[in-house]
């Protein structure tokens, strides 16, 4: 009796997992359909007298298609559905679209800009549900056209879903054809968006004699965009060029409208401890990969509380939307950048053990943008607030941030992920 007993009880408990497991799964895949959805793909094709585009996406999504003049541009603007930038890499062999842009309006609206070689028209936009091995698609026929056909068709919206995407010609787009014209020029030159951490009435960490960490990450920035300048492979840009206070959600949109091909935060960190030394570079991730980490990216987030208006728990709903979307391969190419920042500077300064850590910062959280936070060393510790205070030091930093960022755009030239 004993034996059948203990039977049933280990039948039980199996069947019971087994359930569990059912469920969480089932769980997880509801989370996952509700979540907003992604364009996955574009295709450009050709048919008999048109050009079919196709979206290929995970979920039925609001757009709208229309054309713009001066210069020639097909629209496509899309609501909550996540577009990444590699659409940007779909090339057209019709000899009929120059190039595809992707940036955002506001409200989670995205705009796709096809850049036209010659006059069309929209013949046909329709959304097919999933069929086979195909998921939701969003095609749109078009024809070339007359100067003429072109200019009557101007303004003419192909709608479907929220009506806000009907003025859809009036938004401010920021990549405008005027900004892309000299984007175009830069276009072999990678974009790097450099951060100062913290600014304005936010002073960060307060050194061990005084020295505001705000300070010290301004004056490394403008160091390092020196020095890639210098180099003339590189466009880059600062989120802040003077002791301003800019939110951390900002300071991620302003990396996504320069379309930054690589995103470093500059920062110094301190410790009660006065005795911790050492650099340590972090990437994106939701669990921190120790308590001190975790400690850290909180100290870090707080900067948009400060304010005394919490900015980021208000953009948190958005940034788990985006974080949950964000592709793998920018979480990859973050660490590749991470692993390429560590060898360099091991050669040059004191590391941290672990050097490469992960933890949950707000200012990482740009889905398709490669992005770390350098923490240059403890501003706490008497011996490295000089250093980090001393321009030499910091020129050094720099020269080592330099070749990793070399080193890595090499690498990624042969890797080719996208
Ligand atoms: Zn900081």
């Amino acid at each position: 009796m004993m034996n059948i007993g203990t039977n049933i009880i280990y039948l039980c408990r199996v069947i019971l997992s087994f359930l569990l497991i059912v469920f969480a799964v089932m769980m997880l895949s509801c989370h996952v359909s509700e979540a907003a959805g992604r364009i996955s793909g574009l295709r450009i094709g050709q048919g008999v007298s048109s050009v079919r585009i196709v979206f290929d996406a995970d979920k039925e999504f609001d757009y709208n298609v229309f054309l713009l003049n001066s210069p020639k541009r097909l629209v496509v603007d899309t609501k909550n559905v996540y577009v990444g930038k590699a659409l940007e890499k779909t090339k057209d062999k019709n000899n009929l679209i120059s190039q595809v842009r992707v940036g955002d309006i506001y409200d989670g609206k995205t705009r796709i800009v096809f850049d036209l070689l010659k006059p069309v028209v929209v013949k046909k936009v329709f959304m097919l549900p999933p069929q086979s091995t195909f998921k939701w698609r969003l095609a749109i026929d078009v024809t070339v056209a007359s100067e003429r056909e072109f200019a009557s068709k101007t303004g003419v919206n192909y709608a479907h879903g929220d009506k806000t995407l009907s003025s859809g010609k009036n938004q401010t787009f920021k990549n405008d054809p005027q900004t892309t014209t000299a984007a175009k020029k830069q276009n072999t030159k990678k974009i790097v968006v450099i951060d100062a951490g913290h600014g304005g009435h936010d002073p960060g960490a307060i050194g061990y004699s005084g020295v505001h960490e705000k300070n010290i990450t301004l004056a490394m920035a403008k160091e390092l965009k020196r020095q890639l300048d210098r180099k003339g492979s590189y466009k880059v840009y600062l989120t802040r060029s003077s002791d301003i206070f800019i939110p951390l959600r900002k300071r991620v949109e302003i990396a996504r409208k320069y379309k930054a091909d690589l995103f470093i935060s500059v920062h110094a960190d301190s410790a009660l401890n006065r005795k911790a030394t050492g650099l340590s570079v972090y990437t994106l991730s939701e669990t921190a990969s120790d308590k001190e980490a975790a400690a850290l990216a909180e100290r870090e987030n707080k900067a948009d509380i400060i304010g005394g208006l919490n900015l980021y728990e208000q953009s948190k709903e958005v940034s788990d939307v985006l974080i949950s979307l964000a592709q793998r391969e920018t979480r990859n190419r973050s660490s590749e950048f991470a692993k390429c920042l560590v060898d360099q500077m091991r050669k040059s300064v004191k590391l941290i053990s672990d050097t490469h850590r992960f933890a949950g910062f707000a200012v990482l959280k740009a889905p398709d943008i490669p992005s770390v936070l350098l923490e240059m060393g403890y501003l706490s510790n008497k011996n490295e607030e000089r250093l980090l205070r001393q321009e030499s030091y910091r020129r050094k930093l720099a020269a080592s941030t330099v070749k990793a960022i070399d080193r890595y755009f090499e690498d990624m030239k042969h890797k080719s992920l996208f």
